[in-house]
């Protein structure tokens, strides 16, 4: 990846090269091309010191000149100014033979801020000085005489060529450097990132980019951590769910298992025993019967458990009063209450408050909850049930004041297979999916469930459902 940007780069930057080296010849040859072009369309050059020559001086005509803003000046042989008209940049009217040869000289300098046009009548012994103010004068010329061959020549074209060497080659150089530069700020950021993409690759999911950049490359970064930290997340639920899955299927075997081998025990045991005492068969058979009721309930539960997780499984909801709807669940099981010792006070508002419900589903919440609550907690023990409307949800509250679960085993109790000790479930034969089952279906009616608890301190259960 490295060598292939770096050669990109020094290849555009070469062919840069040759374009703008290019491109300032063709911009040389143009310049001095619009040189001539301006320089034919000057008015210096229309009205020239030759063109205005006449004998008699006193009959040039100078209008032209004067009309451009020029000047007309007349030196006879002594160098005396003996005309002159418009622009005068000569300011005396009489020279020494020096002061002209000087001007003379002078005149021909390109710096100069007029242009000149001096001519010598030779019949009359004067000169004619025409003078213009220079507009804006640009000179690119090459000037060697073709006919005769300097001494010196060879020597001039030495050093042109040597500078102009020089320049190609610090030209060179800078390109290279340049190009270096430029795919360092590419290559730098895109070797950190194939670097971070490598270690994503072979499983670091924790590899992120750090490039500190507000251009295009910061971009690219974040969406690389974004990217980076999605799969992280996605990972670890897989394999939190992986984990989930082997738990769940050694915990269904695990429970399984011990009813399954005393139905298997008691069962062999009568079957090779035909002469046992009806008393101990009917004794034995109870036993049976009791493990694959048990059995049973922990299938008839994984399989409810399993229908509410599928993603075909749909809850059947139709708008109820659910003040009126709970009353009623609650109505058909006082009587367990009553049997089991229990205390209960309601506190579920008069008014009509609906919400959407699978009526047979929430029939299943309820019936664990209280199940629960009788199940685990001696007699004595008071339930409250309430109901309040807020603002945008309905809160369900049941609470007992019974033995309660340790706070940090609560955090976990919806879970599968989660119980509080396996010799309380022993006893009540619990198979430790009531309270995922209650979870499973809250959720699908978007709804919440938490436990607030602690250890002999009771259980209060929170269930929210959205309101219409
Ligand atoms: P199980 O089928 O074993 O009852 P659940 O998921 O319904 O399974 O309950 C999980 C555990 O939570 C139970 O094993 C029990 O120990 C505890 N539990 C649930 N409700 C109560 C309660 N009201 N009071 C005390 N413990 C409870």
């Amino acid at each position: 990846m490295n060598t292939k940007i770096e050669s990109r780069f020094l290849a555009n930057y070469i062919l840069m090269f040759i374009i703008s080296t290019t491109i300032a010849i063709f911009a040389f040859m143009l310049l001095s091309f619009a040189g001539d072009v301006t320089s034919k369309n000057l008015v210096k050059n229309h009205h020239t010191a030759r063109s205005l020559m006449q004998d008699d001086y006193r009959l040039i005509d100078a209008s032209n000149v004067l009309e451009n803003g020029g000047g007309v000046q007349v030196i006879n042989a002594e160098y005396e100014v003996v005309y002159s008209a418009g622009l005068n940049t000569i300011a005396k009217n009489r020279f020494t033979t020096a002061e002209f040869t000087d001007f003379l000289i002078k005149s021909k300098s390109i710096g100069i801020e007029y242009s000149y046009s001096i001519e010598y009548n030779s019949k009359e012994q004067f000169w004619l000085i025409v003078t213009f103010p220079t507009s804006i004068r640009i000179d690119f010329d090459v000037a060697y005489n073709k006919e005769y061959q300097s001494v010196d020549k060879q020597g001039v074209v030495n050093v042109i060529v040597s500078v102009v060497l020089f320049y190609l080659i610090l030209l060179a150089i800078s390109t290279i450097i340049y190009s270096k530069l430029t795919s360092i700020s590419i290559i730098n950021p895109l070797k950190k990132l194939y670097r971070s993409a490598q270690k994503l690759k072979e499983g670091d999911y924790t590899s992120r980019v750090n490039l500190n950049l507000k251009n295009e490359f910061g971009e690219l970064e974040n969406i690389f951590n974004e990217m980076a930290t999605q799969i992280e997340t996605e990972i670890a639920l897989k394999n939190q769910s992986e984990d989930n899955r082997k738990k769940l299927i050694l915990d269904i075997s695990h429970d399984l298992k011990n009813p399954l081998a005393s139905i298997m025990g008691y069962a062999e045991y009568c079957h090779t025993r035909p002469d046992l005492p009806q008393e101990e068969q009917n004794k034995y058979m109870e036993v049976i019967y009791e493990n694959s009721v048990r059995a049973n309930k922990l299938i008839v539960d994984l399989f409810e458990l399993s229908k509410l997780e599928s993603s075909e499984y749909k809850v059947n909801k139709m708008k109820v009063d659910i003040c009126e709807y709970l009353r009623e669940t609650i109505g058909s099981y006082l009587n367990i209450l009553d049997s089991n010792g229990f205390f209960y006070e309601f506190n579920i508002p008069e008014q009509e408050i609906f919400a959407r419900i699978d009526r047979g589903q929430m029939d299943r919440v309820f019936q664990n909850l209280l199940s629960n609550t009788v199940k685990y907690n001696p007699k004595g023990t008071t339930i409250r049930i309430s109901l309040s409307e807020r603002e945008e949800h309905i809160e369900i509250v049941l609470q007992d004041d019974g033995i309660g679960i340790a706070s940090e085993a609560a955090e976990k109790i919806f879970q599968p297979f989660e119980r509080v000790d396996s010799t309380r479930n022993s006893q009540t034969g619990g198979t430790g999916l009531g309270l995922a089952i209650v979870d499973k279906i809250i959720k699908a009616h978007h709804g919440s469930i938490r436990l607030i608890t602690e250890e002999n301190a009771g259980c209060e259960f929170i269930i929210t459902l959205p309101k219409i």
